[in-house]
């Protein structure tokens, strides 16, 4: 945020562009995107289906390459990075949550959330006891033996969150989160995914074209046909949903 004095970023993102190549059609979904996003802030990518939001989210996440430009991530340029390096870089610094949850069906609710913790290495009693205070957290200590398909969609999504803090990680990247859920999810998951990133001290930029999820965000930046339309810094950031209620009561329906 150009107002801030600090310059602490932890992504950096340098006149990114994306192009799809359909047959002979050539689809541009970025556009030279310039953003840097300081460490510890909450980011809100806010535009219409179709806009780049998720293109732009998955080139941050190295989950695709960029066409050109550059994205450093502590000062690292992860689109110059091969498949295995991004992979430990992700599961060293990257939390995901995604609109469809994308558990492991046939894990229960404690076996999901230990699994980024597998993949580090983590011994057995170690991920075990992390998994379950992070699920505790979310509301869902009496869940651990449940599968996906024996829990809402609320109930899911809370696992997942849990997943994507477990292994306490600096950046957390979230793709339309409250996309599948009723209004009063909604805000109960925003909320805990802001307050535990504020917590923790930790980077969080979400995905949404939902602007009843902007009031949460230090900036909220506006995508609009693969470009950044305008940027929005909120000084009077919500921390709880019941802030939202009383402030926005008129526009309620
Ligand atoms: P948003 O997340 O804002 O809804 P996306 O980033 O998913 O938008 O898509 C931006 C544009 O890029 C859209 O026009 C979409 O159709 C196109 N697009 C996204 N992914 C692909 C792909 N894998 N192949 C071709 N076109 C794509
Ligand atoms: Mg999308």
């Amino acid at each position: 945020m150009k107002n801030l004095e600090s310059t602490d970023y932890v992504i950096e993102v340098k006149d990114v562009k994306k192009v799809y190549k359909m047959g002979k059609e050539r689809i541009s979904a970025l556009d030279g995107i310039s953003y840097s996003f300081e460490r510890g802030k909450i980011y809100c990518l806010l535009g219409t289906s179709g806009s780049g939001k998720s293109t732009l989210l998955n080139m941050m996440a190295g989950l695709e390459k960029p066409t050109s430009g550059s994205i450093i991530i502590k000062g690292r340029h992860i689109e110059k990075m091969n498949e295995d390096k991004l992979a430990i870089f992700r599961q060293k610094y990257i939390g995901f949550v995604f609109q469809s949850y994308n558990l492991m069906p046939t894990l229960t609710a404690i076996e999901n959330v230990t699994l980024p913790l597998i993949f580090q290495g983590v011994r057995k009693k170690t991920r075990n006891k992390a998994a379950m205070k992070m699920l505790k957290a979310v509301g869902l200590e009496g869940r651990l033996k449940h599968k996906p398909s024996e829990m809402s969609g609320g109930q899911q999504q809370r696992v997942s969150i849990a997943r994507a803090f477990v292994n306490d990680p600096e950046i957390i990247f979230a793709d339309e989160p409250t996309g599948n859920l009723d209004t009063k999810t909604t805000y109960e998951m925003m909320d805990l995914i802001t307050k535990t990133a504020r917590d923790n001290g930790q980077t969080l930029i979400i995905v949404t074209h939902d602007t009843e999820i902007a009031p949460y965000a230090d900036a909220v930046i506006h995508i609009r046909d693969g470009k950044i339309e305008k940027e929005e810094i909120n000084r009077n950031t919500a921390t709880d949903s019941s802030e939202l209620f009383e402030e926005n009561t008129e526009g309620e329906n």
